[in-house]
């Protein structure tokens, strides 16, 4: 049975709506997302982690297609693409090299662990699009893959690229025991910008900020992942005292948006030697990186022109 109090985002104000907030809570849409792939723990791991970043940078623009966090990187996981549709179907793939992988690992002694996602990552950039279809502007956003793990990253962006106050925090909870079950999940706040000609009382302003991030930084790994609790609840908690308005809940589910056609197409476009070399008893299988879904082709439906 589906968890409701999972794979959503509730929005929220704070503080007479002086500050936004968001609580993603992820569990069906990671785990289905890991079941089709067969990662190694360490990258399902930095898979989970960056689905729920996704979800929450995507949740803070307002946009009508599709959303992309991608990372480029010279560690043995070099790509991570997570995209988000402002329907809320995600789907998420690894590149990575299991060699790399397993040698870094051997070395530090933490074989089969997990490590923070820029140890695997390595030097690189996280980056972001927003594309709206045709003729519509591609939104892009970057930043270096530092800090020690993928909040600190986050948060860089926030601090380098907009103007408003971010803070957040990113949980994940690998199986545990004999549980298959990864859960990952995150919260920000971020200060609404203020509204023209109100006086302002700039002290009270900054406590009140400060308050609220005590707030945020309190709430633990066992109230974020306790599955009897919605996340209402949770920020009832967290700020019952600071006038709390839950304005949205947008659900997520896992969804591929891949096709025979799009493979066809995409297909189509490789030379004729190229497709020559990838034909086995006489058909060309391709495999789809997010979903694993398997199409099958006939040689001669790719090289007609
Ligand atoms: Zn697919």
């Amino acid at each position: 049975m589906p968890n409701k109090n999972f794979d959503n985002c509730v929005s929220f104000f704070i503080d007479n709506g002086a500050f936004q907030g968001r609580l993603i809570r992820l569990n069906e849409v990671v785990n289905t997302i890991l079941e089709k792939h067969a990662y190694p723990r360490p990258v399902s791991a930095v898979i989970a982690e960056s689905t729920v970043l996704a979800a929450m940078l995507a949740s803070t623009l307002k946009y009508d297609g599709l959303f992309t966090l991608q990372t480029q990187s010279n560690g043995p996981v070099s790509m991570i693409v997570v995209d988000v549709t402002s329907a809320g179907k995600i789907r998420a793939c690894a590149k990575f090299d299991e060699q790399r992988l397993e040698a870094g690992q051997t070395l530090r002694k933490t074989s089969g662990e997990i490590e923070p996602a820029p140890h695997l990552m390595g030097a690189g950039h996280l980056a972001f699009t927003v594309d709206q279809g045709k003729n519509t502007e591609l939104y892009q956003g970057i930043v270096d893959l530092q800090g020690k793990n993928l909040t600190e990253c986050a948060l860089r962006y926030f601090k380098q690229s907009e103007q408003i106050d971010t803070n957040l925090k990113l949980f994940l909870l690998p199986p545990q025991g004999e549980s298959k079950t990864w859960l990952a999940a995150g919260i920000m706040l971020q200060k609404m910008p203020l509204k023209g000609g109100a006086a302002v009382d700039a002290d009270a302003a900054a406590e009140a900020w400060n308050e609220a991030n005590v707030f945020l930084e309190s709430l633990s790994e066992n109230e974020v992942f306790d599955a009897s609790l919605s996340s209402a609840d949770i920020l009832h908690r967290l700020f019952h005292g600071n006038d709390l308005k839950i304005v949205q809940t947008k659900e997520y589910s896992f969804g591929c948006r891949c096709s025979r056609d799009k493979l066809l197409n995409t297909l189509s476009t490789f030379s004729k030697e190229d497709i020559a070399s990838m034909v086995e008893n006489g058909k060309i299988t391709a495999t789809c990186h997010f979903c694993s879904a398997q199409y099958c082709f006939d040689p001669g439906e790719l090289i007609k022109q």
